[in-house]
């Protein structure tokens, strides 16, 4: 969270530092090679791209067989022999300097069985697992207790001080259990108190502030001993079994020697309804304090109850494996700079819980869009010569468990990230056909944009903002630990505009997917899945990054985004 902080306050332009070697985009000069020449160059290459190899690889990869992908198991086995063997047959190196494709993730599995309860107005409020609430600890230790801790409820739990922010108004919350909403207060804009204020919290979308991760992690800093999100299906952007299913099952973490001390001791979510028992026994109204909430003005409210947390955490050490493959570039000075393609190959595996079916296949989450690296991997090696710089292409793993393959890369890159330029990210392809518009997620955020906008029109596409940006999803998957640390980053997607369907198909089957599909077992190959709009997305992404890997100019963040200072600094860095 940290790095969030003076990035929206302070954006200072590019200044002095080793200015020869490289031009941000603002200062584009002449000798770009021009759409004609990429077209020709491309030509071997957008031609190679097909639904049938495209569709082959998912069958593959969601079948049952690969039993849903999930780390630590013999999903993993599979599915990465499978990625080594085709960036193998397809000729391009080992991405790792080690001269393998494997990067190490060691990662610790952590399998929480929680107790809790709540004693309010004299009275104890039990809560059933998984149920009314779950509750797990990052910490890697055998036992976490919280006993009788007072419970606060601190509105949205946001210190933002750009927004003059701050819902804990000094409060000392160390030891209590605090009770937090999902996502950032909706602050109507004073002048037209219909619509939310886009000068607060970016209006509609959805800021980092708004990302559960952000609660447990401001939660930590202020030293509370639990953290309970309240979860409403609206704010959260998905329905609360989506986060029963998966917390009640083993999670992951990036191995730590701390043993992630410096995490809460118990990160919880809990139902709307159990939030309005707890808040009705403690004589309050949930509603009446969430609208408080919206205000910053809100004080946080001591409910006069306490919680009950105890929870046994079965431990295991796992090494994971992102899966990492190079196109070495073809200009002597260039080739030591790179464009990194990415998708998470892992999904959620097999829950033996279930009855009938268990395995979470993950057809389109994400065995489409590591369908979609492999094809653009091989499209590269048709360029009639690899481009200037050199190509990256990262599968990564636990991407469901927190995107902890990227974070990990980003963390511990095996090339340096003040070198990388760019990263292109995909996360679930469409199967439903062709579409007039591209979708970019965080419209707005970086140069990456302009040379899509650029490219689409070579298909005769427009791009577009996501159309639901409360949902934050620029924050929930691999690109974001890109950017984190600073790498422009795009993550699109197909748009919702049907060529040779009605207006609403799209969307339509876009609400089926979230409602039926989405993280559930039913994630499977559909019949008549049509990759014809997945191509001319794939397409577009070479395009992007093959006019990255041979231009003159590195695509840079937007002033006024968060992540333009951290990449300055990065850049300022030794060269
Ligand atoms: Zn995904």
């Amino acid at each position: 969270m940290k790095y969030l902080i003076p990035a929206f306050l302070l954006v200072s332009l590019l200044s002095g530092c080793n200015e020869s070697a490289r031009k941000t985009s603002e200062t584009q000069t002449a000798g770009a090679a021009t759409d004609t020449t990429l077209t020709t160059d491309l030509k071997s290459a957008l031609a190679s791209f097909g639904t049938d190899p495209l569709l082959n690889h998912i069958k593959i990869l969601a079948s049952d067989a690969y039993e849903g992908r999930s780390p630590g198991t013999r999903g993993e086995d599979s599915t990465v022999a499978y990625l080594t063997r085709q960036f193998t047959q397809m000729g391009l190196k080992p991405g790792n300097p080690d001269g393998t494709y494997i990067q190490k993730v060691p990662m610790v599995g952590f399998t929480a069985q929680p107790t809790a309860s709540f004693t309010a107005g004299g009275k104890k409020i039990n809560l059933n697992f998984p149920t009314d609430y779950v509750a797990i600890t990052h910490r890697f230790v055998p036992q976490v207790q919280v006993n009788n801790a007072d419970i606060v409820f601190v509105g949205y739990g946001i210190v933002a001080p750009e927004y003059g922010w701050d819902d804990y108004k000094g409060l000392d919350v160390k030891g209590k259990t605090i009770v937090m909403l999902i996502n950032d207060p909706p602050v109507p804009n004073p002048q037209d108190t219909a619509q939310l204020d886009d000068a607060t919290f970016k209006g509609r979308a959805m800021t980092y502030y708004g990302r559960w991760t952000y609660k447990y992690e401001i939660a930590a800093e202020k030293g509370a001993a639990a953290c309970i999100i309240v979860h409403e299906t609206g704010p959260a952007g998905y329905p609360y079994e989506v986060i029963s299913g998966s917390w009640s099952r083993e999670n992951f973490d990036i191995s730590n020697p701390n043993k992630n001390m410096d995490r809460l001791p118990v990160e919880a979510w809990i139902t709307t309804d159990k939030a309005q028992e707890l808040f009705r026994a403690s004589g309050k109204d949930f509603y009446a304090l969430k609208k408080q909430a919206i205000s910053k003005n809100f004080k946080p409210v001591p409910l006069g109850a306490q919680a009950n947390f105890s929870i046994t955490n079965k431990l295991r050490e796992i090494q994971s494996q992102n899966v990492l493959a190079k196109l070495e570039g073809t200009d002597p000075q260039l080739k030591d700079e790179y464009v990194i393609y990415t998708a998470h190959w892992d999904h959620l595996g097999r829950d033996p819980k279930l009855k009938g079916d268990q395995i979470f296949n993950g057809a389109l989450d994400n065995a489409s869009g590591t369908a979609g690296l492999l094809e653009i991997a091989k499209a590269y090696t048709k360029l009639p010569q690899p481009p200037k710089r050199s190509i990256l292409f990262l599968a990564v793993t636990a991407e469901e468990k927190g995107l902890l393959g990227s974070k990990y890369y980003a963390n511990n890159p095996l090339y340096p990230l003040n070198k990388t330029l760019a990263n292109i990210n995909m996360d679930g392809l469409n199967p439903y056909g062709r579409t007039q518009d591209v979708i970019i997620v965080g419209y707005g955020n970086s140069t990456l944009d302009d040379i899509l906008a650029q490219t689409a029109t070579a298909q005769k596409r427009e791009i577009v903002p996501e159309a639901t940006p409360e949902k934050g999803s620029f924050y929930r998957s691999d690109h974001f630990e890109f950017a984190k640390q600073g790498v422009p980053a795009l993550y699109a997607k197909s748009g919702i505009k049907a060529i040779d369907h009605d207006a609403k198909f799209l969307q339509d089957k876009a609400d089926a997917y979230t409602a039926n599909d989405y993280h559930k077992v039913s994630d499977d190959l559909k019949p008549g899945w049509d990759f014809s709009g997945a191509i001319e997305d794939l397409q577009l992404y070479l395009r992007v990054g093959y006019q990255v890997a041979q231009g003159q100019t590195w695509p840079a963040w937007k002033p006024g985004t968060e992540f333009r200072e951290r990449r300055e600094k990065m850049l300022q860095q030794k060269q």
